[in-house]
């Protein structure tokens, strides 16, 4: 059988399946057999009915002696069926399923699986699962899987069993030496196993193999990207000019920390090898990425080539505009911005583009690209990211990011980049207090805001993943709240994403200069805007973001000399909330952060969501740091062994189908 074959040409899947199946991102026979259960249900048990108590999960086998179909005194359908194995008589009730009762009306052997419980004063199996002379939802383990609207586990189930006789010449992809010595199944065995076992080890042992096959996929991605990296040459060799960036970087206004002065030589001694650079540079919120990367702006321009910073929203790319250009254009460089809403004019040669994704869509040319900026990148799809590079044929590229990844998913998915990490925040940076805030003290909160003198953000709930009209209005009626009533004699901003550009623009140098005292806005500041003169940040709904998002808003107060706060409003009484909540006011590290939400929430919520792009795992988990490891020095061993192994078309296809989510920037 071929795992390539659309799965309308499956008997029995006809085009409006087929259209089902698309949604839980089924097209391929491949894609069905590897759709997996999430769970079983046990009814393994099989049982005398004179051996049934109520409660009990299990399967009978009997005769239908009676069956009928009426609707009730409340006007529902019910399906009555009386079933007799020889040792007694059990009741059971279907609701909304007249055509049961044909089905079933002369059956001799019906198997019955569900839980015990009584209806109508009776011991009755209540809308169990049941079928006539075959073992696929009852007797067994069931598997249960993800379903979509019109497509239930059992349809699944019926579907794929049908198809698990053909699997024995599906081509495996694990090659037989690490079958062997890692003890794992073959792939029939183990499509078997995973949809249909025995038993939890048997499931327990399909698993195995295919968190192996799932990480091991993975890895020799992550390593024959990285090859293929090392194999470009760049376009535009970059020689440095040591006195002149000696120069710049003592002109700066402040001195670099450690981290950054290590990551600059990385930086710089990447730049002028004749491969292109590839390289993440990881620092926690406020740590000063941003210097780092320009200070390679100035190097390449130095060399008389082109540099691109890619932002994620039109907000960033602004600020990150302003604050580049007050930098370098001091020595002589050209920036220009470019946004869905915001064009340079003229046809003035630019030395340093900054924008949002219309870099790449836009009509900006490059000439001489030789030095890429990926602000966020996490923000991105690998599509974006190759585009931007095919556009400008082989420059270096910095990708940056403030989500702090442990050790094992960057060997795992960014083990094709080179890391550098900003270790420590810049020196004489004071602890941001954290306080959480039940609804009672909220006015006393506000006075004290107004008591400081400062300036203050105040961030709405998050509504939506992405900003929607439902979060403008209500970031605009808590914006005429605020600034009528609350605060009238405080000059209040409002801020989103759905403003004009220049409204946009002209609202963030108000608060930047200080002619604003308080900025509302949605969580639209969450990445990178810097306002040092900002000590206060509100977050309103606190209780529905993720930690490392509030991690990230908290960060855009203290990064002046002053000392700053963080209020994290919740009209939440949920014990678990709060406490998650009261986590922010002892943490101040972004990793340890990120650590304490994966302990509470599961990775699935903070690094298999869109939230931080990363790669969903299927089976695997990127918590299994054992397993990680194997099948990395595995995929190293195989690929140095003989790259013609990769001939398997099935591999190749396997590597080439991996999916990464990216959110869509805003
Ligand atoms: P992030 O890493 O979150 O992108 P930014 O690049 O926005 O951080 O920097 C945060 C703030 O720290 C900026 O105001 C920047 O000017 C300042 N900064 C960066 N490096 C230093 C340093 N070495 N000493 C003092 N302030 C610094
Ligand atoms: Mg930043």
């Amino acid at each position: 059988m071929e795992s390539t074959i659309p799965v309308d040409r499956i008997r029995f899947i006809g085009p409006i399946y087929a259209k089902r199946l698309k949604k839980l991102n089924i097209n391929t026979v491949g894609d069905l057999l590897y759709h997996f259960p999430f769970r079983y249900d046990d009814f393994s048990k099989i049982v005398k009915i004179n051996e049934l108590s109520k409660d009990m999960v299990a399967t009978i086998e009997g005769s239908v002696w009676q069956i009928k179909s009426f609707r009730s005194r409340h006007g529902k359908m019910l399906t009555i069926a009386l079933i007799n194995d020889g040792s007694g008589t059990v009741q059971a009730v279907w609701f909304n399923q007249p055509y049961i009762a044909k089905a079933l009306k002369s059956a001799t052997s019906v198997s019955i699986s569900g839980k015990v419980d009584s209806f109508s004063g009776k011991m009755s199996f209540v809308s169990p699962e049941y079928e006539v002379g075959k073992r696929v939802h009852t007797g067994r383990l069931v598997p249960v899987y993800p379903e979509t609207a019109g497509l239930s586990s059992k349809w699944l189930r019926s579907r794929i069993i049908s198809l698990l006789p053909q699997v024995s010449d599906l081509p495996e992809v694990l090659p037989p030496h690490i079958l062997a010595k890692y003890n794992l199944i073959d792939l029939p065995s183990a499509l078997k196993a995973i949809h249909f076992p025995e038993d939890f080890d048997e499931a327990n042992k399909a698993r195995e193999r295919f968190a192996f096959e799932e990480l091991f996929v993975l890895q020799l991605r992550t390593i024959l990207r990285r090859n293929e990296w090392k194999k470009q040459e760049v376009a535009f060799p970059i020689h440095l000019k040591q006195a002149q960036m000696e120069e710049f970087i003592k002109k700066l206004p402040f001195e670099l920390t450690a981290g950054q002065k290590r990551s600059v030589d990385e930086i710089l001694s990447d730049l002028a090898k004749d491969t292109p650079m590839n390289r993440l540079l990881e620092g926690d919120v406020g740590s000063g990425k941003t210097v780092v990367a320009a200070i390679g702006m100035y190097a390449t321009y130095l060399s008389g080539f082109q540099s691109a910073f890619m932002a994620p929203t039109e907000i960033l790319a602004l600020q990150h505009g302003q604050t580049i250009k007050q930098m370098l254009e001091p020595f002589g460089v050209k920036v220009g911005i470019f946004t869905g809403g915001k064009k340079e004019k003229g046809d003035e040669y630019i030395d340093v583009f900054i924008g949002t994704h219309a870099l790449l869509y836009d009509q900006v040319t490059f000439e001489h690209l030789a030095y890429v900026v990926i602000d966020e990148q996490h923000r991105f799809g690998v599509e974006q990211r190759a585009f931007l590079k095919k556009k400008g044929g082989s420059p270096h590229v910095l990708s940056m990011t403030a989500t702090p990844i442990p050790r094992t998913v960057a060997l795992t998915l960014y083990g094709d980049l080179d890391l550098s990490v900003l270790t420590e925040l810049p020196k004489g940076r004071i602890i941001i207090k954290t306080w959480v805030v039940p609804p009672e003290k909220r006015d006393n909160a506000y006075k004290w805001i107004r008591e400081q003198k400062t300036q203050t953000f105040i961030v709405c709930p998050l509504i939506e993943e992405s900003e929607t009209l439902k979060s403008v209005r209500a970031v605009t009626t808590e914006y005429e709240r605020l600034a009528h009533q609350v605060f009238p004699d405080l000059r209040v901003g409002l801020l989103h994403g759905r403003m004009r550009s220049r409204e946009k623009e002209e609202v963030i140098n108000k608060f930047r200069d200080q002619r604003l005292d308080i900025l509302v806005s949605t969580p639209v500041v969450e990445v990178g805007i810097d306002i040092p003169t900002a000590t206060i940040m509100m977050i309103e709904g606190a209780e529905r973001f993720g930690l490392a998002q509030l991690h990230q808003l908290r960060g855009r107060v203290g990064r002046g000399d002053q000392q700053s706060y963080c209020f994290l409003f919740t009209d939440s009484a949920e014990e678990s909330a709060v406490s998650r909540l009261k986590a922010m006011e002892r943490m101040g590290n972004g990793l340890e952060i990120a650590e304490f939400d994966l302990r509470i929430r599961g990775p699935g919520d903070i690094y298999g969501t869109t939230q931080h792009g990363f790669i969903d795992l299927k089976v695997a988990s990127f918590s299994d740091v054992d397993l990680i490891e194997k099948t990395r020095t595995e995929a190293k061993g195989f690929l140095d062994l003989d790259t013609k192994l990769l001939e398997s078309e099935e591999l190749r296809k396997r590597i080439e189908s991996i999916k990464e989510i990216a959110v869509e920037p805003n």
